[in-house]
């Protein structure tokens, strides 16, 4: 009953709408550092029509941090030839937006970049960036010796107590940082004050990006902000003994990324649900792990909608209409693999001796525990004009209609 009901409205509308959407990753996808691979534009112009316009909803999803929406769309539409807007961009940091439980309380931000700017832009009103923390403290930055300070003759004006920490992606002076981040976590938000011996609760810290590896130009792999997210934990573990938590881990893998992902394929879909979310990546432990993970997800979601759908049937029909609504997400996310980037196939990851991939290349975090099923792609291909190839030919139905 429910069902007749949806497909006539969808059916209403089903040349201004469509039932794939397709999320691209950037790095070693599209980009290796600033140059364009060669078969990034060639796949752009084949998801083009006449008009220059996206002939399905198209999102931008990288990991990267270090800038805006609206920068990352602007570099995307100059490389690749092709309008991109803002509201095509997810960076790792995006869903912080939605965060907003946070967004009046006084955060310490770390990165590189504007990160001030980016944690105002995102709804923070009250930012403290590693450099003002690191003015007002001068006495706590001394790893390096030349840049060991005096001690001001005047004191500065005291700080606000720090209430969470943003990492949005790894800094330039890595032991600046992990000293200053120690220093806070283990003074509860006052590293004016000696380490507390006891602390009952951990400051919440919200970490965008845990890629452990990027590719950029050099033939190999390039540490990632994971790989300082991993620096820090082991410090606070071996200092206190305990795991650093995190609030919130955003950026792929995470299920949060894909939601907002999602969210904005939808929109350019006139609000339409989709049916298939085509997830393009180079790195099995961000891109294929999350999109397989998102599908695992999503599978889970309509599981329990057709359940409660089967229980509301019998009932009224304002009951029915819930049911209706909650069935927005998309019924699957496909992954694709590209080998243009972190992935080599001729250089296989680390395995033990069952084959499956061992955790030497996986940064869990939290609750985080690696599946070795959610590394196995859907589709591996050559590159991205073949993924695009693939998912033309799988919606070829739809794209026959097109205009
Ligand atoms: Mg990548």
């Amino acid at each position: 009953m429910w069902c007749r009901g949806f497909m006539q409205q969808t059916v209403r509308h089903v040349s201004t709408f469509r039932q794939a959407g397709v999320l691209f990753d950037v790095d070693g996808v599209l980009l290796r550092g600033r140059s364009v691979i060669p078969a990034a534009r060639r796949a752009v112009r084949k998801l083009l029509d006449i008009n220059n316009n996206f002939l399905f909803p198209v999102v931008f999803v990288t990991n990267a941090g270090s800038c805006q929406r609206h920068h990352k769309a602007q570099q995307l539409s100059h490389l690749l030839d092709v309008q991109i807007s803002p509201d095509q961009v997810v960076l790792s940091h995006s869903p912080l937006q939605m965060m907003k439980s946070f967004h009046n309380k006084c955060v310490l931000v770390s990165g590189q970049g504007p990160v001030t700017t980016i944690a105002n832009t995102l709804g923070f009103q009250k930012v403290l960036s590693m450099e003002q923390l690191a003015q007002h403290h001068p006495l706590l930055d001394m790893v390096e010796h030349n840049r060991r300070p005096t001690p001001p003759s005047s004191s500065l004006q005291s700080l606000p107590q720090i209430q969470a920490i943003i990492l949005f992606g790894e800094p330039i002076r890595w032991e600046t940082n992990l000293q200053l981040l120690i220093d806070v976590l283990l003074t509860n938000g006052r590293p004016d004050h000696a380490y507390a011996t006891e602390l009952s609760t951990q400051l919440p810290v919200l970490a965008c990006n845990m890629d452990l590896l990027w590719m950029a130009e050099a033939p190999s792999p390039r540490f990632g902000h994971g790989m300082f997210l991993l620096c820090l934990e082991s410090v606070y573990k071996k200092l206190t003994g305990r795991e650093l938590q995190y609030e919130a881990v955003l950026g792929k893998p995470s299920l949060l990324t894909y939601q907002y992902a999602e969210q904005l394929l939808r929109l350019q879909n006139h609000n339409h649900k989709l049916t298939t979310i085509y997830a393009v990546g180079d790195n099995l432990m961000t891109d294929i792990y999350g999109a397989n993970r998102y599908n695992r997800y999503l599978a889970q979601q309509h599981a329990s909608v057709v359940t409660t759908t089967k229980l509301v049937a019998k009932g009224t029909e304002s009951q029915v209409t819930m049911a209706e609504d909650e069935l927005v997400s998309a019924d699957q996310c496909q992954s694709i693999l590209v080998c243009t980037g972190v992935y080599n196939p001729r250089s296989p990851l680390p395995s033990d001796q069952s084959g499956a991939i061992t955790e030497a290349v996986f940064h869990g975090q939290g609750n985080l525990v690696l599946e070795p099923d959610l590394v196995e792609p859907c589709h591996v291909v050559e590159d991205v004009e073949a993924a695009v190839d693939l998912l033309l030919q799988r919606e070829g139905a739809v794209t026959s209609d097109l205009p």
